[in-house]
């Protein structure tokens, strides 16, 4: 045994997830998180006695309320929000339409947009596609890690969408300073907390931050596709209009009646029915990182990611890490860089070790505190070595 899991107080909740028998070491945890044990139950259970049993009169017996209430718990659990500022629906994607929508539509008369030239590519395609509708320009920042001195901002930006932790590097953004630096310039940010919900904790309400987006298959661990987060700050909830006007975000669906006008609150960013099996395992992971704490989640992330580290300095001289050494400046993944990489990948997956690859040479290792031992990480880190020596 690694002797760093013998004395990890998280250690027993690896236990609590679906060991895959073919996989020795899961390290891409960033990607798509372990389904728990208790999902399968879960969605079983939902399946005959909600849907089968109570069947239509289940959405008066609390379906159409769980988009709120599980966002007001990941708001509690991992966010730092306080309630009716967070719900869940649709992908990633869209929810960053329509929160970049509503922010450009709540700045008239400014004209630019302003994002990272590495943020994750369908963040830069929303962008872009906003821009074309809206006749705006979009101003590049070229660095992947985003500080203050390289925001692009002037009384004509409008909105602007970053990333928490960015999701090649892993370069974990200062959101507090970065937010106010954006306001001094009366704009708008939409941060995306993709790569950091449940793994690296926020304190959105006490930041300030005007708008989040962040998806729920990574470590929220709600399964492939289960829908994305969004969150509003509540000052901003009484003037916000999303652009895609359906009935379950307008004032009274039930009475289908004419015209639309958006409901109060946090359910007016929402659009059609809400995907009620797509959120039931992401409900166990919350409640998980409830008990175990996002303070000790954070502080057994940094100590797997320092751990990979130190073993690639040791047993991979001749590969680069493309993320900060620092900690602070570091979220839940590394990534390592070496051109041999994208042909190891099928040999890695042979011996059970599954990493994630990003283009053009790295290795990206995220490591999902809750599920991920040291001992994984430790054989993950030989494997590659092993491969490489053998080149
Ligand atoms: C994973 C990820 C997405 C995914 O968007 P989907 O609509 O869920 O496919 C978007 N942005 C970032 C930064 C991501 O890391």
């Amino acid at each position: 045994m690694n002797a760093l899991d013998a004395v990890d107080p998280l250690a027993r909740y690896r236990d609590l997830f679906i060991q895959a028998p073919d996989v020795a070491a899961y390290l891409d945890g960033n990607s798509l998180g372990r389904p728990l044990a208790v999902t399968p139950g879960r969605v079983a259970e939902f399946v005959t006695e909600q849907w089968g049993y109570t069947l239509i009169q289940g959405w008066d017996n609390g379906w159409m309320s769980l988009a709120q209430s599980i966002g007001d718990d990941l708001g509690r659990v991992a966010l730092g929000a306080a309630p009716g500022q967070t719900t869940i629906g649709d992908s990633t994607t869209v929810l960053l339409y329509k929160l970049v929508r509503a922010a450009a539509d709540l700045r008239p008369g400014r004209t630019e947009l302003v994002i990272d030239r590495d943020n994750f590519p369908t963040d830069r395609y929303v962008l872009e596609g906003i821009a074309a509708e809206r006749g705006l320009t979009i101003r590049w920042i070229e660095a992947s890690d985003v500080t203050i001195d390289r925001l692009p901002l002037s009384e004509q930006t409008a909105v602007v969408v970053l990333s928490h932790v960015a999701y090649r590097s892993g370069f974990l953004a200062d959101v507090p300073a970065l937010t106010a630096a954006i306001h001094d310039h009366g704009a708008l940010v939409v941060w995306d907390l993709c790569h950091s919900a449940g793994v690296v904790p926020t304190r959105l309400d006490d930041w300030g931050v005007d708008l989040a987006v962040g998806c729920t298959y990574k470590y929220l661990n709600g399964g492939p596709g289960s829908p994305a987060f969004a969150y509003v700050r509540s000052d901003l909830l009484g003037e916000i209009r999303q652009p895609i006007q359906g009935w379950l975000g307008s004032a009274r669906p039930f009475e289908m009646g004419q015209g639309y006008e958006p409901a109060e609150g946090i359910t007016r960013m929402l659009s059609g029915t809400p995907p009620v099996i797509g959120m039931l395992a992401m409900r166990d992971m919350i409640a998980l990182i409830d008990e175990a704490g996002i303070d000790a989640i954070r502080a057994k992330s940094v100590a797997l990611t320092e751990y990979a580290i130190a073993l690639a300095d040791e047993l991979l001289p001749a590969v680069t890490l493309s993320t900060p050494r620092a900690a602070d400046n570091r979220g839940g993944h590394i990534t390592l860089d070496h051109p041999s990489f994208e042909a190891m990948m099928p040999k890695l997956w042979q011996r059970g070790v599954i990493p994630d690859f990003r283009r053009p040479t790295g290795i990206r290792l995220g490591l999902s505190p809750l599920s991920t031992s040291f001992a994984e990480v430790e054989l993950g880190v030989r494997t590659i070595a092993e491969l490489l020596a053998v080149e």
